[in-house]
């Protein structure tokens, strides 16, 4: 069994064209090669034609049971209608967790125009999943991104669970002291390479997640995700074989924890969907 917690429909390619249906099955497809059971589509904070709105996917996604849609947030332009809007989708079930972009947009996560979002989060009891660390575009401000920064909100906050996005990257240890320190802080291992890794590079992101553990990160506070479009499932599964976890670890990271953060329903009966998906 295998969630990936981090995925996007984002026409990265060209952000002018409208490719969801593409990417969408694109996904389908690398998801069914990899024997990737689930996966989350986070949506963006900007919304282009090469950038689906949460809407467009929640209803392009729909009839699809190994998708969960994540709802992406713009801090910039966060207003009462969006609360509406996310509050309509949390009750129909369409929203599994929101997803802020500090760094690619100037402010901090506890930043207080923020508050109706984590109010809901906590209403509903959904993950709070936050960007942090190197940003895709040169045009991002790091401090922003920099995972101390999830501390406050994680303080401010108790009720709500939150993700670190990217293990922090390259701010590792950081991230690993705010996971380590808050019961509600979790961390994902996606996007830290662009592709395939290179060797060099995957060894030393190896390292940097095995460290996290031995210094006393709970396996039970990492999740696995890919951040694919921009990372293959391949690479990012040959990753984690040769992380040589524990196979008790290795279940947890690969799907248990997301299966309890998110509250999956993935077996015995969704498994038993996404196996016959497979054969087809
Ligand atoms: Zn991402």
């Amino acid at each position: 069994m295998i969630i990936d917690c981090h995925t996007h429909l984002n026409n990265y390619a060209d952000e002018t064209v409208d490719d969801l249906a593409g990417c969408l099955a694109r996904l389908q497809t690398v998801m069914r090669r990899n024997r990737v059971d689930m996966a989350l589509v986070l949506t963006s904070y900007k919304v282009v034609p090469g950038r689906p709105s949460t809407r467009a996917v929640v209803d392009a996604t729909k009839d699809l049971p190994n998708i969960r849609v994540v709802a992406g947030l713009s801090w910039n332009t966060f207003s009462d209608a969006d609360v509406a809007e996310l509050r309509a989708m949390l009750v129909a079930g369409e929203i599994i967790a929101l997803k802020l972009y500090p760094g690619y947009e100037p402010f901090y996560p506890a930043d207080p125009k923020l508050a109706p979002a984590y109010q809901l989060a906590e209403e509903f009891d959904v993950p709070v999943m936050i960007h942090t660390g190197d940003t895709y575009s040169a045009r991002g401000k790091v401090k922003y991104s920099h995972p101390i920064n999830v501390d406050d909100a994680a303080v401010d906050y108790p009720n709500v669970k939150f993700l670190i996005c990217h293990l922090g990257n390259p701010w590792f240890r950081d991230c690993m002291e705010v996971v380590y320190k808050n019961d509600n802080v979790y961390t994902d291992m996606s996007g830290l390479t662009l592709g395939d890794f290179s060797d060099r590079f995957e060894a030393y992101m190896r390292q940097q997640l095995k460290e996290m553990l031995l210094w006393g990160v709970n396996p039970r506070k990492v999740l696995f995700g890919t951040d694919w479009p921009l990372a293959t499932m391949e690479s990012y599964l040959q990753f984690v074989e040769e992380l040589k976890l524990q196979p008790k670890d290795r279940e947890l990271m690969l799907w248990q924890n997301a299966a309890a953060l998110y509250k999956l329903d993935v077996q015995p009966s969704a498994l038993g969907v996404a196996s016959l998906l497979r054969r087809i």
